[in-house]
């Protein structure tokens, strides 16, 4: 059923998805005036995603702060994500030196507590309609330019007009899908399967990084005393791997270098997985129209790092557009700008990742870093860095830390002959 014209809505913007992108979009833009509409499919504010290890990386803290969420995850038990990494050299382990800043870090929080909580903030934050079990069904255009949406609700057809539309709405973006924009897909011969465990505790109470060379495996300390466990094989063990899925798992685990000791711990969810996650990334922007979060870009679940950009990139379009939702600018200019911004910072992460993704052992140049940073205090600090995506491969490769782990090698290498 359509909805009488009368019933159409005007905003400055409309956002289609309320999971961390779409609500951390609306509370900012609407902190600059903007008149937002949060549109998300599902009707239960509670809602959560569930395929996620939670991690969250620390270059999404200054948005967390921002958007005023610091002092309720922490109430909420949020961990510290200091973590450290399994290498074949031995582990590499940040930590802050003497008399130096602490590490930079963001949070492990579950989603069933993260994704609720920055809704119900969009949802309190003057300015903002949230408007559960709205769905995205369709984009409304004009002379080629996006302006507003039409949405599937319980009590029928809406159109909602904006002078923004923002796809928020993750790696399927139907916003994306109706807008026409591309989408580049990058295969990922990896698959994974995670679950939450009570009772596992971790070593100095931090989370662990295996890289084994292809496979990868991880354990990530939650709130609630929960622990995250994740194990991701190269594709070409699945067959076997799923014959027996609990016993594989348990057996992938045991098996880790300094393992966690999972047998004497209780599993609190199931094992959930995922066997086909290709990488993929659109264009961020169109006429009348902008990408955030997974979205635009979904990355390789292994590095933990999209719920940062969900952040980052909710952010980076707030910096951008903000005057112009509000009349004070050209809109078209400011999304370039957003545009740009986007594909800079995360296009030669993403280029990493779909290499990485072809289930790889290191390359010549990862096992110099990833080897001088299991030896070298200073390198692992730059590593963590990296890992924070508080720098770019460009930063992380740079000829001086190149020629530092060089020389650390070397060192190494005449120490042990
Ligand atoms: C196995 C796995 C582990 C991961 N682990 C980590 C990790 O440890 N750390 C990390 O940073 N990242 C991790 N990620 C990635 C992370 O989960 C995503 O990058 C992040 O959730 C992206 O947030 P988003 O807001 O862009 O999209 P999503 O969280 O996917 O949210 C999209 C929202 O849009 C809504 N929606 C969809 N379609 C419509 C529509 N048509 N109309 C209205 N609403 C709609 C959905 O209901 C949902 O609420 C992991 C991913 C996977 C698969």
């Amino acid at each position: 059923m359509t909805m009488p014209e009368s019933a159409t809505d005007d905003y400055d913007v409309v956002i289609g998805g309320a999971s961390l992108a779409g609500s951390a979009a609306a509370i900012l833009l609407a902190r600059r005036g903007a008149r937002v509409a949060l549109l998300e499919r599902r009707s239960d504010p509670e809602a959560y995603k569930v395929l996620c290890t939670h991690s969250i990386t620390a270059n999404a803290y200054p948005v967390l702060k921002e958007i005023g969420l610091v002092p309720d995850l922490e109430k909420a038990g949020a961990v510290h994500n200091d973590a450290r990494w399994y290498t074949r050299w031995g582990w590499i382990e940040p930590r802050p030196a003497a008399g130096g800043p602490e590490l930079p870090y963001a949070y492990n929080i579950r989603r069933s507590v993260l994704d609720p909580m920055i809704r119900d903030r969009a949802a309190r934050t003057p300015g903002v309609d949230l408007l559960l079990g709205h769905q995205v069904s369709g984009l409304v255009t004009e002379g080629g330019r996006t302006v507003g949406v039409r949405a599937s609700t319980p009590s029928g057809e809406r159109e909602i007009r904006a002078r923004l539309v923002v796809g928020a709405d993750g790696k399927d973006s139907a916003v994306a899908k109706f807008a026409g924009v591309a989408t580049r897909e990058y295969e990922n011969t990896r698959f994974a399967y995670l679950a939450h465990y009570r009772d596992l505790p971790l070593r100095d109470g931090i989370g662990h990084t295996w890289f084994l060379e292809p496979d990868m495996a991880y354990a990530f300390p939650n709130d609630d005393g929960v622990t995250v466990i994740a194990v991701v094989p190269d594709k070409k063990r699945l067959p076997d791997f799923r014959e027996d899925l609990e016993g594989s798992f348990l057996a992938f685990v045991r098996a880790l270098p300094d393992a966690p000791p999972i047998d004497s711990a209780e599993r609190v969810s199931k094992i959930i997985g995922l066997v086909d996650y290709p990488l993929r990334s659109r264009r961020a922007t169109a006429p009348g129209l902008a990408l955030i979060g997974d979205a635009a870009l979904t990355g390789d679940p292994l590095w933990g790092v999209g719920c940062g950009w969900a952040l980052e990139s909710a952010h980076w379009l707030t910096e951008a557009v903000g005057p112009a939702v509000t009349g004070r600018g050209d809109l078209d200019k400011s999304l370039a700008v957003y545009a740009r911004r986007h594909r800079r910072r995360l296009g030669p992460h993403q280029n990493l990742a779909a290499d990485f993704a072809k289930a790889r052992p290191f390359n010549p140049l990862e096992r110099l870093m990833f080897s001088a940073a299991a030896r070298d205090a200073s390198l692992a600090r730059h590593m963590h860095l990296f890992a924070s995506r508080l720098i770019g491969p460009l930063r992380f490769l740079n000829p001086l830390a190149v020629a530092k782990a060089s020389a650390v090698n070397y060192r190494h290498r005449r120490t042990a002959a």
